[in-house]
């Protein structure tokens, strides 16, 4: 690599205009960053929709467990794991695939089944990951406004054209947290051409599973949909990549394809295995984040904050303009506080707190009556 004879215009021809259009993806602010910049040692991150909890213990003890066999490669078809699942959920072990995070699924799902013509849509404020892999193999999403941060599923229906291959929804919605009804995507789903895919990312439904609307797609096997559901949230393993994908056995028997043979890692396998049996560990994470979220709402409300009821770890605060937003950012940050602003999600006037430890939301509550003048 020599900088001085390098010829970008050479090299630019080799890349297709469809990803030289892409932006890489801009994470939440990690903590050794914040501390460093505005030297302070105490930080609370609650950016990343992260399970304050730290990871489940039993998924920790199971990563210990299989260290000494990591120079070993992994199951390619990841039975144990697909085979807990299968049986918690009464799937066949035919109906899951696993991948490094529900991400990893999603780029399988795209490599799978998109060509160049084919059409995806989606909503203008949600999970950023799809529309970039969808971009990177298609041409750009078709863009459904939300409304009032809810996903209008009659309007999505309403944008379905001849070339339309998937829809992609996020239930609840990741960054607003408001979520569709079982009513509204029954209506969906009755309108649907059986020949549109849909991506149902369900990374938040253990939140969601207490409302009584809220449909819990493991209930309603339709042959097109395809779920996607992740160890990163609720059981805090984000950091070791592992989610899993339902859906007819035909459709999984193609992702399987293209999946890459030794993902996920043997590690992330065992992980998952031992989460999916630490049900204290799930109670108890429900329970921080309800009792954060009801703390939370009593607060904004007393600060005259705008905010919208979640099913999810995290709260969508909507404020006058994105000025206003970088202004706020910027004073909680040198509070210690990493809170995420919402532009690059589409919500440039928007905020998304996640629902951490007490101590956590109460630091964050703090640094906001500050802002709020009532310090
Ligand atoms: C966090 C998140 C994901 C990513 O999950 P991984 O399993 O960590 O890849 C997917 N979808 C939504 C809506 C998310 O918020």
């Amino acid at each position: 690599m020599n900088n001085n004879t390098f010829d970008q215009e050479t090299f630019a021809q080799l890349i297709p205009d469809y990803i030289q259009r892409l932006n890489p993806y801009v994470a939440g602010k990690p903590i050794w960053e914040v501390q460093a910049e505005y030297g302070i040692e105490r930080v609370d991150k609650l950016a990343s929709n992260e399970n304050s909890l730290g990871p489940s213990h039993r998924a920790l003890e199971a990563i210990r467990q299989r260290l000494s066999e990591t120079y070993r490669y992994p199951d390619t078809a990841g039975l144990k794991l697909r085979s807990a699942l299968a049986k918690r959920f009464g799937v066949k072990v035919d109906n899951i695939v696993l991948g490094n995070g529900s991400e990893g699924i999603m780029s399988y799902i795209m490599r799978t089944f998109l060509q160049q013509d084919d059409q995806v849509i989606s909503v203008d404020a949600t999970f950023v990951g799809f529309k970039v892999m969808a971009q990177a193999r298609a041409e750009a999403p078709i863009i459904v406004p939300l409304s009032d941060y809810r996903f209008d599923l009659q309007a999505i229906a309403d944008h379905i054209t001849e070339r339309t291959k998937i829809v992609y929804l996020c239930n609840p919605n990741n960054p607003t947290g408001t979520y569709f009804t079982d009513k509204e995507l029954d209506a969906f789903l009755e309108r649907l051409p059986k020949r549109v895919l849909v991506i149902l990312d369900e990374a938040y439904f253990e939140f969601a599973q207490e409302f009584p609307d809220y449909p819990d797609s493991m209930c309603y096997r339709h042959d097109q949909v395809i779920t996607l559901r992740t160890f990163s949230k609720a059981y805090g393993l984000a950091g070791v990549r592992i989610g899993y994908g339902i859906a007819h056995e035909y459709l999984i028997g193609n992702l399987m394809k293209i999946k890459l043979p030794f993902e996920p890692s043997d590690l992330a396998q065992a992980a998952g295995l031992g989460a999916l049996e630490d049900e204290e560990f799930l109670e108890q994470t429900l329970t921080m984040n309800r009792e954060g979220r009801e703390y939370f709402y009593k607060e904004f409300e007393r600060l005259d904050l705008h905010y919208y009821r979640t099913a999810s770890n995290f709260i969508l605060l909507v404020f006058k303009d994105e000025e206003e937003v970088m202004r706020l950012h910027d004073f909680l940050l040198r509070r210690g506080v990493i809170i995420r602003p919402l532009k690059g999600f589409g919500l440039p006037h928007c905020m998304r707190v996640t629902i951490g430890t007490m101590a956590e939301n109460r630091r964050c509550i703090l640094a906001l009556r500050e802002w709020c003048g009532r310090g």
